[in-house]
């Protein structure tokens, strides 16, 4: 009888809840307004010739390249960010190994992990979702052969201290570290300047975010350029698609677009704050375009909450299962308006459910 590999059968089950997204979405973190016009513009120029053709990397690697300040030699476009996790596992991970990961964090390293048949050693971030620097250290050995760290952290916001993450890359000199920068431009830290020096050190961004770009696939992983080679092997020449490739040196002109959106969501971020603090709910400060917020104890909070929300036409995410998020859900944050509907609906179910004092606006 056809049997899926063993590790592929205790691979953790992941639904998004993608159906019926029908109001405000700020359940996703995705760009709640779009893309930049020029992208459009440019997709309605496509011809039958360029859908025809396979998709060449080449060429917008470099200018991605030029744009990060790293030679194109250190760089791999990737299908999202998903696609080089599940790189970086496919080279870096045998069966048997071990791959560390922070929980609360994001559900697709520990899938990989799992499927590429490595033990995932998890260690729990701090009360306050701190990062918990000293305790992974503790978590390396001789087995230890891919970290992946979210940062900024999803579902949580919360960062890693640049001084850590580099320590961890010294510690682990076997290990690749994965610092996964999907939330960048929120936060305005990187690493990318230290792959050169580090080769087990490996950066990804994303165009899925800030950049409003998550229906078409698009990520970037940078290392040294010697590890790229072997990630570049086990990677499909054609992962991203010729609509993607076509798009993104737009995407990059148009900075403009990208500095006023998160300039919107800064200050939308800030708004939401400071109207949870005032409203006395528990959140934790957050440097990505969403805020994890407790609404209630248990999972049934969270999820009457999440769905009087949804009633009120605005969509948020019920993240009450992640380890240590109990009664917790993530808002995404857009611009002003996105943000005046957001806190209406917030302080209307707060009333509904009789959870807190309220949230002034
Ligand atoms: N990393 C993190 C931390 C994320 O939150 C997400 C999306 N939720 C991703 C990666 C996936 O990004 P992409 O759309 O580029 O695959």
């Amino acid at each position: 009888m056809l049997k899926a590999r063993s590790a592929i059968q205790t691979i953790p089950s992941y639904h998004p809840p993608l159906a019926g997204r029908e109001g405000l979405r700020l359940d996703f973190n995705e760009n709640t307004v779009g893309c930049s016009p020029r992208i459009l513009a440019h997709l309605r120029q496509l011809t039958a010739e360029d859908l025809a053709r396979y998709p060449e990397r080449e060429a917008v690697e470099t200018r991605v390249a030029q744009l990060l300040q790293v030679d194109p030699s250190q760089l791999l476009l990737t299908n999202g960010v998903d696609e080089a996790i599940h790189l970086l596992c496919q080279t870096f991970l045998e069966a048997g190994d071990e791959a560390l990961i922070v929980e609360p964090t994001y559900s697709m390293y520990r899938i990989y992990m799992t499927g590429a048949g490595a033990r995932v050693v998890s260690t729990r971030a701090g009360k306050n979702f701190e990062f918990p620097g000293v305790e992974l250290l503790s978590r390396i050995s001789p087995h230890t052969r891919l970290i992946a760290i979210a940062n900024p952290n999803n579902p949580t916001g919360t960062v890693a201290p640049k001084a850590e993450l580099l320590r961890l890359a010294r510690s682990a000199p076997d290990a690749a570290l994965l610092v996964d920068e999907a939330y960048f431009e929120f936060y305005g830290q990187t690493l990318l300047d230290k792959c050169t020096g580090l080769p087990n050190l490996f950066v990804a961004r994303t165009f899925s975010k800030a950049y409003g770009l998550a229906g078409l696939r698009a990520g970037v992983l940078v290392g040294n350029a010697e590890p790229m080679c072997a990630v570049r092997r086990v990677c499909s020449p054609y992962n991203v698609n010729a609509v993607a490739l076509a798009c993104l040196p737009e995407a990059l002109a148009d900075q403009v677009y990208i500095q006023q959106y998160v300039n919107d969501v800064l200050e939308s971020r800030q708004r939401l704050e400071s109207a949870l603090a005032a409203g006395g709910v528990s959140y934790w400060p957050s440097q990505a375009n969403f805020v994890l917020a407790r609404v209630g104890t248990t999972k049934q909070e969270a999820v009457a909450f999440t769905q009087q929300m949804r009633r009120r036409g605005i969509l948020v995410r019920d993240r009450s299962s992640d380890p240590g998020c109990d009664g917790c859900m993530r808002i995404t944050l857009g611009p002003r308006e996105h943000t005046d509907r957001l806190l209406t609906a917030f302080q209307e179910t707060l009333e509904e459910l009789g959870l807190a004092q309220g949230v002034s606006r």
